[in-house]
């Protein structure tokens, strides 16, 4: 059987979906290009920019001892952990290799072929894969000021949608809503639709702007909160993340999940940061100080930027292909967002101090070269 009689075997729906594209690796630039991988900077991904915890790193050690047998496939402690910080029941979380894998798992268990679900324009990439690889329909609703635009999501809505998808903030546009806007979206949505609120950002928010979603499930049984330990809590390589709903959400989660989908080193290391407050905060605060600089960059090179509650930064540049591809060149990594129908947008991580100047000055030559 040839190549090309082998593509045609798998359903139209999974040929037509446009692979993921994620930022490129500091390796692959370094052999492309000829640099010392120690020169380039990367603020692509949305990565911590610091360093791992010292308690993240200290509990993979003592892992580590383990790795011949398979993890706990319940993530008995962890579970225990997340329930009692969030005051709800251990078999109301269902963990994923990532929060990835758990946006995965509620369009793998609740949509079918044909079926329907609902995210909005520059929202999270995610939403249409996870659902094109179920042969189900997305239905794009128009931004608003390049954020969700909660009353017309809920207008799109029809018998045949599933699963909505909002994500607070959004990647890439790093938009926000405010608690009341979502708990009033949740109370009109049917109570047959489940809604995803992704909140993988949520810990880069100001305290008083989180909205302790999951306190909500129990008036609103529809509801799948979704977060991540890849990026305040500083664990992407080790790939692991959580939902909290309904029992019986979880329930039919679980039942499509891989039975070790979250290895044991990921389960030690979230455990331990889970109280390791003084990284999350001093995250928050590195971010918060380095948005700060990044804007006040932009504001002396004159270039337009959405004003972002995430780790990153939308900003406008004209052909950011080129661009793009000029920061490249002087080792300097970042995301073009033409898939998020944002053509002349560049998305930027928010990266150290140092990062953040040495990004900003190559933009200034790569801008007027
Ligand atoms: N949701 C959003 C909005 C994201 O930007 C990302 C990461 N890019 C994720 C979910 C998934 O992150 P992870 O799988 O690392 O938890």
């Amino acid at each position: 059987m040839t190549d090309a009689e082998l593509a045609p075997l798998a359903p139209e729906y999974v040929r037509g979906i446009a692979p993921y594209v994620g930022g490129k690796p500091i390796e692959e630039l370094a052999r492309e290009h000829g640099l010392d991988p120690a020169t380039i900077i990367k603020l692509a991904s949305n990565e911590n920019p610091r360093g791992p915890s010292p308690k993240a790193l200290a509990a993979i050690s003592a892992a580590a001892a383990d790795i011949t047998r398979y993890p706990d496939g319940n993530a008995y402690t962890l579970k225990q952990a997340l329930a009692r910080r969030f005051d709800v029941d251990a078999d109301q979380i269902v963990l994923g290799n990532g929060s990835n894998d758990v946006l995965e798992l509620v369009a793998q268990a609740y949509v079918r072929p044909g079926d329907h679900t609902v995210f909005s324009q520059h929202a999270f990439t995610v939403y249409p894969l996870a659902t094109q690889a179920r042969g189900a329909r997305g239905i794009v609703v128009p931004a608003r000021n390049f954020g969700h635009d909660l009353d017309a999501m809920r207008n799109a809505i029809t018998p045949q949608t599933r699963v909505v998808f909002v994500a607070n903030p959004n990647n890439p546009t790093g938009t926000w809503l405010n608690p009341v806007e979502i708990d009033r979206f949740l109370s009109h949505v049917p109570r047959d639709v489940l809604v995803v609120l992704d909140e993988a950002y949520n810990e880069y928010l100001k305290p008083e702007e989180q909205a302790h979603a999951t306190r909500w499930i129990a008036r609103y049984p529809h509801l799948v909160v979704t977060r991540s330990f890849s990026k305040a809590f500083g664990l992407a390589a080790l790939r692991i993340g959580y939902g909290v709903m309904n029992a019986r959400v979880a329930d039919m989660l679980n039942r499509v999940r891989q039975p070790f989908n979250v290895n044991a080193l990921a389960q030690a290391a979230a455990l331990a940061s889970l109280d390791d407050e003084g990284y999350v905060e001093e995250s928050r605060r590195l971010n918060f100080e380095g948005m700060r600089q990044l804007e006040a960059g932009f504001n002396r090179l004159r270039l337009q930027f959405l004003p972002s509650r995430g780790n990153f930064i939308l900003v406008r540049v004209g052909d950011a292909i080129a661009v793009y591809g000029k920061l490249l060149e002087h080792g300097v990594i970042v995301r073009p967002v033409g898939n998020y129908e944002l053509p002349h947008w560049l998305r930027i991580t928010v990266g150290l101090p140092r990062e953040n100047e040495r990004f900003l000055s190559a933009l200034e030559t790569a801008l007027h070269a």
